[in-house]
């Protein structure tokens, strides 16, 4: 029974975890965009074990291909050759622009963006990285020092030579979504902050964990030409944003029109197995070319099957143009709820990747953060698990796996409609 599981696990697992609903939620089956509790209890999932799931829960294609590989053999290390291995960094550099063609894997997306940092601190011979304000990219140790959240943050030292730079916030930010005035505080941090020459600049495209925020138009082209005239490499964080979620774009820096040096990727790419990887160009992998560099579950052919399973699906499933469809659908029910309840500042976001931020008056957008925790609280009984994020805990996050209907949209909206009512 969930008391019991409950007890168990605040007795026997560590107190760091965390959940948001006041009577926790038991979870014990998925099937595709819906979650089953221990009552066998249907629930519309909106976020996708935090925009992880993203072809759906126990999608049947990647079920058979990680059952298939398990049969066949479940671990080897890269000391020897696996064709899962190969054939999977040919098939997902396939999916991406220009040169990026080398592909290293690991576990998470912490490990793949330290790994990121490293490697542009080793190309570029400099030291200092700049990061967005309200980003989020991991809990390492390297990786929580380049995040910026104070919920996410401890007492302790961290975050050398990281230098945060202005978030071109089009909602909140003094600059509206002319990301060509943001950009200019990345040129000033670089000339008063740094000796002149930076290591890279690493920026989710759409944030994820700070609310759903996309960044201002034009902002990503103006810094990427300054990074890189400071001799730093340009670091999209794809962990949320890549694999079709953004519906108009396959990866979310296309919507920026750039061409990253390198890309990480997380969570969705292997659609819940514990799988990343760090893409980059061949120049710039060369920086490990010398150095023995060892992950030991990287790149492991279980996950491989599954990962490659995922990208099959992304193309033959049409997931990205049904982000795009369901995501357009979603977008224009929830202005819609927007013009009925005040208490929605913002509706933003992109194809299933989607923000509701709930303010207590529209002109100083102050959070209404205990006012959305009750809303989530009443989804939940309506049969919706959604998200939420922001600084202030004030921003719904709608990430539901991919494979999200019309119909799952309408009554999503139906039930927040309600909700907020
Ligand atoms: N980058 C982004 C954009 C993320 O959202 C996250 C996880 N929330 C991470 C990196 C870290 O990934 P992981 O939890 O797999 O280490």
């Amino acid at each position: 029974p969930k008391e019991e599981v409950y007890a168990l696990r605040k007795k026997f697992l560590s107190p760091a975890l965390f959940h948001h609903f006041k009577d926790p939620i038991m979870i014990t089956e998925g099937k595709m965009q819906y979650l089953f509790d221990e009552r066998g209890r249907r629930y519309l999932d909106a976020f996708a074990g935090i925009v992880t799931v993203s072809v759906g829960h126990c999608h049947p294609k990647v079920v058979s291909a990680v059952q298939q590989q398990s049969a066949l053999l479940q671990h080897t290390t890269t000391i020897y050759l696996n064709n899962q291995i190969t054939e999977y960094a040919k098939e997902l550099t396939d999916r991406l622009p220009g040169n990026l063609k080398v592909a290293y894997f690991v576990n998470s997306g912490s490990e793949a963006n330290d790994m990121a940092l490293m490697m542009a601190r080793l190309y570029s011979g400099n030291y200092d990285v700049l990061a967005l304000r309200n980003c989020y990219h991991g809990m390492s140790e390297g990786t929580m020092g380049v995040t910026a959240h104070s919920t996410w943050k401890f007492n302790v030292p961290q975050g050398f030579g990281i230098r945060h730079v202005l978030n071109p916030n089009p909602y909140t930010g003094n600059f509206g979504n002319d990301g060509a005035k943001y950009a200019e505080d990345v040129r000033d941090v670089i000339s008063t902050c740094t000796p002149g020459g930076v290591a890279g600049f690493i920026a989710e495209t759409i944030q994820g964990v700070g609310g759903s925020v996309p960044l201002a138009d034009g902002y990503l082209p103006a810094v990427y030409d300054m990074v890189r005239e400071a001799g730093g490499l340009c670091i999209a964080d794809e962990v949320q944003t890549g694999f079709g979620r953004t519906g108009t774009n396959y990866w979310g820096f296309q919507n920026q029109a750039v061409v990253p040096d390198i890309v990480t990727m997380a969570k969705g790419i292997g659609n819940g197995l514990p799988l990343a990887a760090v893409v980059t160009t061949p120049e710039v992998a060369q920086v490990l070319a010398q150095r023995l560099h060892f992950n030991t579950y990287g790149g492991n052919p279980v996950c491989c099957a599954g990962g490659r399973a995922v990208l099959r699906v992304v193309d033959e499933d049409g997931i990205q143009a049904n982000a795009a469809k369901v995501g357009n659908l979603l977008l224009e029910r929830l202005h819609a709820l927007k013009e009925k309840h005040d208490v929605i500042g913002d509706v933003r976001g992109q194809g299933l990747m989607l923000g509701v931020e709930m303010v207590k008056d529209r002109a100083s957008k102050q959070p209404a953060t205990a006012e959305t925790a009750q809303v989530m609280e009443r989804l939940r009984e309506l049969g919706v698990l959604i998200g939420k994020g922001g600084l202030r805990g004030n921003v719904f996050r709608i990430k539901p796996p991919m494979c999200l209907t019309t119909a799952d949209a309408e009554f999503l909206t139906e039930a927040f409609d309600l909700a907020l009512s």
